[in-house]
């Protein structure tokens, strides 16, 4: 344990658990929770949260809770639970036995609110919301007391029991803490404890119509649950005031939890308000809470992210005491380092142009042997390609008027296959009446088959040359023949044709406002994709690199049947590179 912790930078709050681990404070637990409230799926925020009060008890062989901040009955929902469960599972973390609900605690809390009311430290106001507002003042001006401060005990006691059994409309009383109208941090300005809404809960049906606010839940739900640890977000910082006056003005059993705060974290080019998601989702600019381009962790796992890269990411923005955001790139650098180590790398075509190698033999099929992955990866596994005399290759990978430093396919002019021969054009067919190219004419050269000098020398093909670390596919034949382009292709008839969605940053400013900042090129469908026939025969992988494409996930939803439906979960540069170097080399 201590060695692992020791190999990477250790952030603030763990060196809190380890001190207060070394002064006793709890006995030597750990116990953190991680408490959403179910009105919303869970982003990639949230993952940062979870990584940490998860990991946290992992590395301190605590225990971490999972709780359900379940204490507004307006806008809350099972299928969330559900989705926070899911994401937490995915990320592959695990709360056993220890799910808890804040509103299983509503009968406890009230009791805490009884008892602060006998302590006097609590009374029943019965402002108006809008007055309310009004007599709290502002950051440099002191509030006013509310004319209810004075109630008596029995009369705050008599009118809350009446709270809670359905007497009064909404809002005609709250429940407020008795601290101070002139304190400078405006939470401490007698803040509401309680407040009246006639409402269902998704838990607790209509047993309760007052509802306990988040300041007094959370710290409550903390203690009740004996949590040590209770890590929030900057935005909570004054909040930390009431959290301990609540607690201490109770005069608990001790020990009791402490609150402290980190970073939250922000992405450019998206957002992560479970608010505007939600409008996303409901206005229906996206396909739902798991669409590909949300920062949903759904959204994320459906686009073909893996966990182990969104771990990465966590640790690699690190914990902060100040809020600052990301850039989308980094994201994107934590899940090309992941694949780039695990997938098969295979060949698809997305927006074909059919080639006849004309003195290719009409009749004749060659399985050649090509390696699933490069030299620099440590898996071994080859597929056989077909090779025959009608192939597709990119639309983009041929030029009619070549620029100079175009090194791919024109009329005269040679291009490597990957893994298969050296073609050369010799004629353009186009449509005669759009003039539109339509099909290329080549030839090949039998002594440029990929491998063929290995194969000459007498040593057998491997995945890879082990003294080089040379790929015999990457163009070494016998030919002395030398092309600087090597391009991807596949066999017509072999191919399989599948449907590849191509993502977009979902907005198109860094700090989107609203629906009009959305990226309207967020989602391409190419429906007309060709893939070698490994990718739908072998199935080793449900990720793989399409060579000089990205990475692409095979989209288990959509994938019904024979259709093969691919997300292209990054393409293969950055392309994102100028905002990354800026922020590395600020000048
Ligand atoms: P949102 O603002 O998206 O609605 P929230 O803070 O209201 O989020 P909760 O369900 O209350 O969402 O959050 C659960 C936990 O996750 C809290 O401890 C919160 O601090 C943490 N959290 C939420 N968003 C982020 C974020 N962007 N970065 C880090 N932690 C976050
Ligand atoms: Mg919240």
């Amino acid at each position: 344990m201590e060695e692992k912790l020791n190999e990477r930078h250790k952030d603030f709050l763990r060196l809190i658990v380890e001190e207060d681990i070394r002064t006793n404070k709890y006995g030597g637990k750990v116990i953190t929770r991680f408490p959403p409230e179910p009105n919303g799926f869970p982003h990639i925020g949230h993952a940062k949260s979870i990584c940490l009060n998860f990991g946290i008890a992992k590395d301190y062989n605590g225990v971490c809770h999972l709780r359900m901040d379940d204490t507004n009955p307006t806008t809350e929902d099972m299928k969330y639970v559900e989705a926070l469960k899911d994401s937490i599972k995915w990320l592959g973390f695990d709360w056993n036995d220890k799910l808890f609900f804040a509103s299983d605690y509503f009968g406890k809390l009230y009791d805490y609110a009884v008892r602060l009311i006998k302590m006097d430290k609590a009374y029943v106001c019965s402002l108006s919301e809008e007055e309310i507002r009004k007599y709290r003042g502002t950051v440099t001006q002191a509030g006013k007391e509310s004319p209810y401060k004075n109630r008596s005990v029995e009369e705050n006691l008599d009118l809350f029991a009446r709270m809670k059994a359905g007497k009064f409309q909404n809002g005609e009383h709250v429940l407020r803490a008795k601290i101070d109208m002139a304190s400078p941090n405006m939470k401490m300005r007698d803040p509401l404890l309680y407040r009246i809404k006639h409402a269902h809960h998704y838990r607790t049906g209509n047993e309760w119509c007052i509802y306990p606010m988040y300041d007094f839940a959370h710290c409550l739900s903390d203690y009740i649950e004996g949590i040590t640890h209770s890590i929030c977000t900057l935005e909570f910082e004054n909040n930390r005031e009431l959290y301990d006056w609540i607690l201490d003005e109770l005069e608990l059993e001790l020990p009791r939890p402490y609150q402290f705060e980190f970073a939250r974290l922000s992405l450019n080019y998206t957002v992560m308000s479970k608010r505007r998601l939600l409008e996303l989702v409901e206005q229906k600019y996206v396909s739902g809470w798991d669409d590909p381009r949300l920062p949903t962790l759904a959204g994320i796992k459906r686009r073909g992210y893996t966990p182990e890269s969104i771990i990465n990411f966590c640790e690699s923005i690190g914990i902060a005491k100040s809020n600052s955001t990301v850039d989308f790139a980094q994201l994107e650098f934590c899940i090309r380092d992941d694949l780039n180590q695990k997938v098969p790398r295979v060949l698809c075509v997305m927006k074909p142009l059919k080639i006849v190698i004309e003195n290719y033999p009409e009749n004749k099929v060659e399985m050649l042997d090509a390696p699933y992955y490069p030299h620099d990866v440590p898996k071994e596994g080859t597929r056989k390609l077909p090779f025959s005399r009608e192939i597709y290759i990119e639309q983009s990978d041929f030029m009619e008027n070549p620029s100079k430093g175009y090194f791919r396919l024109a009329l005269g002019q040679e291009v490597r296959l990957r893994h298969a021969y050296i073609i050369k054009c010799e004629q353009v067919i186009k449509d005669e009446t759009t003039g539109e190219i339509v099909e290329l004419r080549c030839t090949y050269d039998e002594s440029t088959k990929s491998g063929l000098r290995a194969e000459a020398a007498g040593v057998a093909l491997p995945t890879r040359n082990a003294v080089t670390g040379e790929q015999p596919s990457s163009g070494a034949d016998n030919s002395g023949k030398k092309v600087k382009g090597t391009i991807h292709w596949v066999s017509a008839q072999h191919a399989k044709k599948v449907e590849v969605r191509i993502y977009d940053r979902l907005y198109l400013v860094e700090n989107p406002d609203g629906p009009e900042d959305l990226n309207p090129d967020s989602l391409q469908v190419l429906t007309d994709c060709y893939i070698e026939p490994s990718v739908a025969e072998e199935k080793i992988d449900d990720r793989y690199q399409f060579e000089r494409q990205g990475y692409f996930y095979r989209d288990p939803i959509n994938s019904v049947g024979d259709k093969l439906v691919f997300n292209r979960i990054v393409p293969l540069k950055d392309s994102w590179g100028k905002a990354m170097a800026k922020q590395q080399n600020p000048s």
